[in-house]
């Protein structure tokens, strides 16, 4: 691909908030140039199940360059998205709102009436998403209907707002969103299988709405390549620009090229963007706040699956997540699925112990086979993983935080306030055991939290959150980075509180909130 010498925006990373940032700057008169580490996936490149680890997990150093990436730290494991469109290649489409809480909390609690100032940005960022009620209410939500009227609040009981285009079944249609600048898009098929990619055209990911509509503006996206350096032509605060420097991320060797920009959007994700900046802050961007890797946060989630041992039930059907269950001020359930085949995390469970201490917690997990054997051994064998299993995704929105460092071996964690997350949420252990009871289910959680006590995330946030100045934030209320011009933070390691709920739609709704203080570009 033959680049421009210079562009007016380098935009690190292609998802939620480098989609947006990329068509509203391009909109504004910029010229602009994404890059992405990850692939650029067509619909019939995606893994037909997660058995076929090349296409589903990121692993560069194995030439695996799927869109799931694991990553394991000291506090937290963390699944994210990787390729053009970032985590919306591989997450469950659900655009959930969070309640006014998170809105007064955190580090940017007091910079703005978030909660009013946000609501139009929501409504923008769920028109251009696609978003819609689902229709297609499956077997996992049944069941998570009747646990609702077994809690005693059917009310709480509600079908997701989802990203995801439900025309006729299988067929194709000229663009239904953005009078016809969008492209085609193909109606659901409730195959369940959002989560290893939407081999039907069906899922409004990333490269379908924003980036879709940004390239006809011009915009350049440069797939397969990493960001690994950024410098201030001036080497000071950057207001002459700066150099960007970038390698190939699909091979093992690969020589460091760079091009010049007069502003830089870092919208890698947490895990792109946090370890880059603390890496920057350490060399060619010592201004930045030394706040940067603090305020780190999950949804306080547990991610329990329940396997039933009906073997006449199917639970992959409808989209992987069809509704959501309010179970209070503070917390949330969803029931998540992958597609029929898809049992690759089989592999990676272990039966759920609600026991905080490791030896106690140990004695349990030998026991329990031998509470129910036959029972277990059928969870052991079962013949299709993911057509018996639902993911309980609780998610919390109480606060702790972690703290992100560059070490020698790499990023790794520790608590800076509170406690740190747990895998071993009481109400989470509580809820999944009665969703057992109404399922004829046993519940299995990644092996992580029951040999090691670390919980897991698909919601890893803050880390370059905003504030005040440079002591209580990386960013301003218009994420703009202290310190320096012309240079942006817009992902997820902006969020500045807990959402308790899925954030992709937050973090959209603020990367458009942004966008709209930029001015036009000169021309
Ligand atoms: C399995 C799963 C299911 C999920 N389901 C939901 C859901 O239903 N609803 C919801 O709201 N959220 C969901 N999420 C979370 C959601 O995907 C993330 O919160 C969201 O994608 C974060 O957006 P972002 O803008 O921070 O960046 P991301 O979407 O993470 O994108 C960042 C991109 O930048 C790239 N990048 C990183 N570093 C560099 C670099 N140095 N150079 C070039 N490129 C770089 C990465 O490859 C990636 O493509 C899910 C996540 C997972 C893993
Ligand atoms: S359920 Fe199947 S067809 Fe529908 S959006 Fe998900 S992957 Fe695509």
């Amino acid at each position: 691909m033959k680049l421009q010498q210079s562009y007016d925006y380098v935009i690190v990373g292609s998802g939620f908030g480098g989609s947006v940032a990329a068509l509203r700057l391009a909109e504004k008169g910029y010229s602009v140039l994404v890059i992405e580490k990850g692939k650029w996936y067509a619909a019939h490149d995606f893994p037909k199940t997660n058995w076929q680890l090349r296409k589903w997990l990121w692993l560069p150093m194995f030439k695996m360059f799927g869109i799931l990436k694991l990553s394991f730290f000291r506090h937290v494991s963390v699944l994210s998205g990787v390729g053009v469109g970032g985590g919306s290649l591989v997450y469950a489409n659900t655009l959930p709102k969070p309640k006014s809480r998170f809105f007064n909390h955190g580090s940017w609690a007091k910079l703005a009436k978030w909660e009013q100032e946000l609501a139009p940005f929501y409504e923008k960022a769920w028109q251009m998403l696609g978003a819609t009620t689902n229709p297609l209410l499956a077997k996992a939500d049944e069941e998570m209907l009747a646990l609702a009227k077994q809690l005693g609040k059917p009310e709480a009981f509600a079908p997701t707002k989802v990203a995801v285009y439900f025309g006729e079944k299988g067929k194709t249609v000229s663009d239904p969103y953005f009078n016809g600048k969008g492209p085609e898009r193909t109606g659901c098929t409730g195959c369940g299988a959002c989560m290893t990619g939407c081999r039907y055209n069906a899922k409004n990911t990333l490269d379908k709405n924003y980036l879709h509509l940004a390239q006809q503006l011009g915009v350049t996206i440069l797939a397969e390549h990493q960001v690994t350096n950024v410098i201030p032509l001036d080497k000071q605060t950057g207001k002459s620009g700066y150099q960007v420097q970038y390698k190939k991320s699909t091979r093992w060797f690969s020589k460091t090229k760079s091009i010049t920009c007069k502003g830089v959007v870092f919208a890698g994700g947490v895990l792109g963007t946090v370890p880059l900046l603390l890496q920057l802050k350490n060399s060619t961007l010592p201004n930045l706040s030394p706040k940067t890797g603090h305020d780190v946060r999950t949804n306080n989630e547990a991610l329990i699956l329940n396997v039933t041992l009906d073997k006449h039930k199917d639970v992959s059907k409808g989209i992987a997540i069809g509704s959501i269950l309010d179970l209070n001020e503070n917390s949330h359930l969803e029931p998540v699925k992958y597609g029929e085949g898809s049992g690759f995390w089989r592999l990676l469970m272990m039966p759920m112990v609600s026991e905080k201490n490791f030896f106690a917690r140990l004695v349990k997990l030998v026991a329990i086979p031998f509470t129910a054997p036959w029972a277990w051994l059928k969870v052991l064998f079962v013949n299709d993983f993911a057509k018996r299993s639902t993911v309980l995704l609780f998610m919390q929105n109480l606060d702790s935080t972690l703290r992100f460092t560059n070490r020698f071996m790499g990023l790794s964690t520790r608590v800076s306030s509170g406690k740190p997350p747990s895998a071993f949420i009481p109400e989470a252990h509580t809820i999944a055991n009665k969703h057992a009871a109404i399922t004829q289910s046993k519940s299995v959680v990644m092996l992580t939290e029951t040999l090691t006590g670390i919980p897991s995330t698909a919601h890893i946030l803050g880390g370059a959150v905003m504030g005040h100045n440079t002591q209580s934030g990386v960013i301003d209320k218009h994420n703009k980075v202290f310190g320096y011009k012309n240079m942006f933070v817009i992902d997820g390691s902006m969020i500045s509180a807990n959402p308790g709920v899925n954030p992709s739609l937050t973090i959209t709704a603020i990367a458009e909130h942004a966008m709209s203080k930029i001015p036009t570009a000169k021309l």
